[in-house]
């Protein structure tokens, strides 16, 4: 499985100088690479690295760097064309295709530069990198990151790493394949319902509440509204702030809960039922306004950590049709809209049963998940 892995770096000031530096002048060379292509109408790497070589050396990029940013602006080039191929920005007059293909492609001060073994080193057991800088060779970087990640990194770090910037910081992206064990043959399926209320409820009757997480929205929603109020450059930079902690606390939240579900499906050898996704992020835009509050790459993040590392334990996961999965008895399968009495309860006007609302939505995934899973894989396991 092939992902990538963040881990933040630690330079001296010195350091950080020369890493902004390098940034920027490779992105400056990338710009400058960008427009003899337009000029030429040269896209290839290989012409590129003819006709721009030689005045990147002289700019004062190494061999690999400058090979980097040329591929860097030959694959910028073959993405935008693709896609306008491909009718994403309009029919050829369209004013935003004239717009994007009538000029050369300019990249930003803080884009990402890869980076090759040759121009990036770990060092594992100091935590350290010593990485290619237009100042010369930077030794002795700390970086630091979650546990997990800084694991990956040392075990299956694979090809390019990307330096990037993101609101005076820097950061390594590095790419990693990790080797995952085969999918077992699920006994049933945990079926987990997401939501805003209770973040997640799984048919195991396990509710995860939002309620620390919401707290801290509606907190961040109402100082952004004051800040944005004043709109000075500093209750700007304060907004980035509040925005970046947001969403690290969300981020964190999502990482312990699809953790605990995924463990537990493991542990009883179970695979996972989820919501198709798009019916996720649908979802969390049409309800007014209590959806509203959760943003909806918060659903989609959750749904995504839990597909990942399912995969990586060889937890199976299948996604179902989320259709009526609220007004549904998970008993009698009689479909209703007065089934759900309130927000949180489930009362089946049909056969009785009384239970959470969120947690009967977990117990449909799970029966819908099994079916599905029956009708994709015969008894021997091939499919039908
Ligand atoms: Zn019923």
């Amino acid at each position: 499985m092939i992902t990538v892995v963040r881990v933040k770096l630690r330079p001296t000031p010195a350091q950080k100088d020369a890493l902004a530096s390098t940034l920027r002048r490779c992105n400056e060379a990338a710009t400058m690479v960008a427009s003899r292509a337009f000029e030429e109408r040269t896209y290839r790497r290989q012409s590129l690295q003819r006709l721009t070589y030689y005045n990147l050396k002289s700019a004062g990029l190494s061999a690999q760097p400058a090979l980097h940013v040329i591929r860097k602006v030959a694959d910028a080039y073959t993405t935008l064309h693709a896609n306008v191929r491909n009718g994403r920005y309009g029919k050829p007059e369209s004013k935003r295709r004239v717009a994007v293909t009538g000029k050369p492609i300019v990249f930003r001060d803080t884009a990402a530069q890869p980076y090759d073994d040759r121009c990036l080193s770990w060092q594992h057991d100091k935590q350290t990198v010593s990485i290619w800088s237009v100042e010369g060779r930077l030794k002795d970087i700390p970086f630091t990151g979650r546990k997990e990640d800084l694991e990956q990194v040392r075990e299956y770090r694979k090809g390019e790493t990307d330096l990037v910037e993101h609101q005076g910081e820097f950061y390594l992206v590095a790419t990693v394949d990790e080797p995952t064990p085969a999918t077992f043959e699920p006994r049933g399926f945990l079926g987990v319902d997401l939501g805003v209320a209770n973040i997640a409820a799984t048919s195991d009757e396990v509710l995860y509440s939002g309620k620390r997480l919401n707290r801290k929205r509606l907190h961040y929603l109402n100082k952004r509204k004051e800040l944005q109020k004043k709109g000075t450059k500093s209750a700007r930079r304060r907004l980035r702030a509040r925005s970046q902690k947001e969403a690290r606390f969300a981020r964190d939240t999502n990482h312990v809960i699809s953790k605990k579900i995924v463990a537990v499906a493991e542990r009883t050898g179970r695979g996972i039922g989820l919501e198709e996704l798009t019916g996720i992020r649908e979802r969390a835009r049409s309800r007014k306004p209590q959806r509203a509050r959760l943003h909806s790459w918060a659903f989609a993040q959750l749904g995504q950590y839990i597909t990942y590392k399912a995969e990586r334990a060889g937890v199976p996961v299948v996604f179902v049709d989320p259709a009526y999965t609220s007004q549904e008895c998970h008993l009698c399968h009689h479909i209703d809209r007065k089934n759900r009495r309130t927000q949180d309860v489930f009362a089946c006007i049909s056969c009785g049963v009384t239970l959470h609302a969120d947690i009967n939505a977990g117990k449909n995934i799970s029966s819908r998940a099994e079916i599905h899973w029956g009708s994709i894989n015969g008894p021997c396991g091939c499919a039908v």
